[in-house]
């Protein structure tokens, strides 16, 4: 009898490097590739956001788009499907005889109870479903501490694990995938997933196209071609442009590439070409990423409540509307605040530094709600993370894991340091082009 299985695609739209699929295939003769849009995931927020707004869809589509391509040129195809996840895909098994399905490990509460309702019915059909971590560098069985111990601050887990800890290597794309014969299925429009078009603002830090390989051409990019990776340390708090930090994480959020990949790309950097501060930096910074996925995991679903994981309620800080559409609007009154708020909106995109910035603002000068602040980076951002963004927002708001108490930023003094010529609050204080 033939074994078959389903892939179900979430945010690993990649060949490179994904167990998930490599096992599949392995452990099966037929595999089918199959990717849902769920109706919830149209639905508002709690905070009266939508869940993905239409930078990260239109990305999405072409992330998904690129997939399918890639799977049809491999013999098989990418199922596109669009409902209840859980209620297609037991009945799509049902119909093709499938008994297991893989699928990414996610660890945040509403992609846990997900799964949880999956494994329920597809083992009362008496199937398996089987799952692979492949977010980030990290795999939790190799740390020499379990999820319970893992530290609160972020220096205390990195010296615990790096260099000690192995990073497993990055898998090979597959060579072949096998299907049965699949029904064709079409990729849904912006308006069918009512959001709207928007046109491309050319101030723009990069022209961000989705898919695994637009996420290769920029990692090519970054490292052999432009080499802008050997001064990252020194550039990453740039604000203007493409190339003061590396823009992986708009292709890591959906998967369409792997966190270990770029890491054997860095290593390969550094033996052949040089290792310095800077390619020290870029592994430092994705380590972030990671204790960010493994932190939900521990917290989870403390992480979305007002008090965080420290259970510490900010008392000043409530929600105001009429407040909170001016910082998404960039229409605070001040210059730098208002000038990152309005490349967030015009291209679904902020640096780093930012980010710090606007999120402190709305912490701690317009005393709001973090968990709006978080919602709106929710909906607007190209690189939407649900580990980085919600654990980066609770940090800021000092109910996450910042050991230091108060931390707060003049953001007078960081406008003068870090855009000392104004150079990136005119660009975003003119006019839209
Ligand atoms: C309030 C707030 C919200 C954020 N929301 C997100 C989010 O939704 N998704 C997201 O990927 N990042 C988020 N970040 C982290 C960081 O701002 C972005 O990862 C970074 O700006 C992306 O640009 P880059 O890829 O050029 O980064 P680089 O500077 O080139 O860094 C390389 C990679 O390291 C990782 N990284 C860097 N800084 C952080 C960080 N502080 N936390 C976690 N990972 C980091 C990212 O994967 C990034 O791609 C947020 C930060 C703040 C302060």
């Amino acid at each position: 009898m033939i074994k078959r299985a389903i892939v179900w695609f979430t945010t690993d739209l990649r060949l490179h490097d994904n167990e998930t699929l490599v096992r599949a295939i392995q452990e099966n003769d037929e595999i089918i590739p199959v990717y849902c849009f769920d109706d919830a995931f149209f639905n508002e927020t709690a905070f009266g956001q939508k869940r993905i707004g239409t930078f990260r869809a239109t990305f999405l589509l072409e992330a998904l788009s690129d997939l399918k391509a890639q799977l049809q040129a491999l013999g098989s195809d990418l199922l596109i499907l669009r409902g209840d996840t859980i209620a297609l895909l037991c009945g799509l098994a049902q119909e093709f005889g499938v008994t297991s399905i893989y699928t990414k490990q996610h660890v945040s509460s509403e992609e846990i109870s997900k799964l949880k309702e999956l494994r329920n019915r597809f083992t009362l059909q008496g199937g398996k479903v089987n799952t692979c971590q492949t977010h980030g560098l990290y795999n939790k069985q190799d740390f020499p501490f379990s999820l319970r111990e893992l530290p609160d601050t972020f220096t205390v887990f990195r010296k615990k694990i790096e260099r000690i800890t192995p990073i497993r290597s990055a898998l090979k794309s597959p060579s072949v995938v096998t299907s049965p014969l699949l029904p064709s299925s079409d990729l849904p429009t912006l308006k069918e997933l009512h959001l709207e078009e928007k046109t491309a603002d050319k101030r723009a830090v990069l022209a961000f196209k989705g898919g695994e390989k637009a996420g290769l051409a920029r990692l090519r990019y970054y490292f052999e071609e432009s080499r802008c990776i050997s001064q990252y340390k020194e550039t990453r708090n740039g604000m203007v442009g493409g190339d003061y930090s590396s823009k992986f994480s708009v292709w890591l959020a959906l998967g369409c590439l792997s966190a270990r990949q770029i890491y054997q790309e860095l290593q390969t950097y550094e033996d052949t070409i040089e290792a310095n501060e800077s390619t020290y930096w870029l592994y430092f910074e994705l380590l972030w990423r990671d204790y960010f996925y493994f932190v939900m995991e521990k917290y989870n679903p403390a992480f979305f409540l007002k008090g965080g994981i420290k259970n510490n309620i900010p008392q000043k800080n409530i929600h105001n509307k009429a407040l909170f559409e001016k910082w998404k609007n960039g229409q605070t009154g001040n210059n730098f605040i208002d000038a990152n708020m309005l490349e967030l909106k015009y291209t679904g995109f902020m640096s780093n530094r930012g980010r710090q910035n606007v999120a402190s603002y709305l912490c701690n000068d317009l005393h709001l709600d973090w968990r709006y602040g978080a919602a709106y980076f929710e909906e607007q951002l190209l690189d939407y993370d649900v580990h980085s963004n919600w654990g980066n927002w609770a940090y800021l708001a000092g109910v996450g894991n910042d050991p230091r108490e108060n931390r707060y930023f003049s953001i007078e003094k960081q406008a003068k340091t870090y855009d000392t010529h104004q150079e990136f609050r005119k660009l975003w204080l003119k006019k839209k082009s």
